[in-house]
C-alpha cells in the first residue's frame, strides 16, 4: 500500500463505490454547471482576449507612434544639439578669436604703455616713453 499509484487507485475505487445515484446526479449537475460556467468564462475570456488584443494592438500603434514621435523628438533634439554645438563652437571660436585679438591688443597696449621705447627726435636715442625728457640730450619727448 506504500505505492502511491496503488493508493490512488484504492481511493478512486472507494469514491466510485460510495457514489450513489444522488451524488452521481449532483455530480453531473455540477459538471454541467461547471461546463456552462466554463463556457461563459471561456466566452468572457475570449471577449477579454479580443479586447486585450485590440488594446494591445492599439497600444502597440500608440507606442510605435510615440516611438516614432520619440525618434522624431530625439532626431530634432540631436539636430538642435548639433546646431547648438555648432553655435557653441562658433562662439568658442569667436571668443578665442576675440581673446586672441584682445591679447594682441593688450600686447600692443602694453607696448604703447610704459616700457614702450621711442626714438629721440634730436639724438635718435631710444628713450622710454615714460620719460618726459631724453636722458641723453634732454630733448623734450612729449
Ligand atoms: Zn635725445
Amino acid at each position: 500500500m506504500n505505492d502511491p499509484s496503488a493508493l490512488g487507485k484504492a481511493l478512486e475505487e472507494r469514491a466510485r463505490s460510495t457514489q450513489n445515484d444522488e451524488t452521481k446526479a449532483l455530480y453531473e449537475r455540477m459538471m454541467s454547471q461547471m461546463d456552462a460556467s466554463s463556457d461563459k468564462v471561456a466566452a468572457a475570456h475570449e471577449k477579454s482576449a479580443d479586447r486585450t488584443e485590440r488594446m494591445f494592438s492599439q497600444g502597440m500603434q500608440a507606442m510605435s507612434g510615440q516611438q516614432q514621435g520619440a525618434v522624431d523628438v530625439e532626431r530634432s533634439a540631436a539636430d538642435r544639439m548639433e546646431r547648438m554645438s555648432d553655435r557653441a563652437m562658433d562662439q568658442m571660436g569667436n571668443v578665442a578669436a576675440t581673446r586672441a585679438r584682445s591679447g594682441q591688443g593688450e600686447s600692443v597696449a602694453t607696448q604703447a604703455g610704459a616700457g614702450k621705447v621711442q626714438i629721440c627726435s634730436k639724438c635718435k636715442q631710444k628713450v622710454d616713453s615714460a620719460e618726459n625728457f631724453c636722458p641723453n640730450c634732454g630733448n623734450k619727448m612729449y
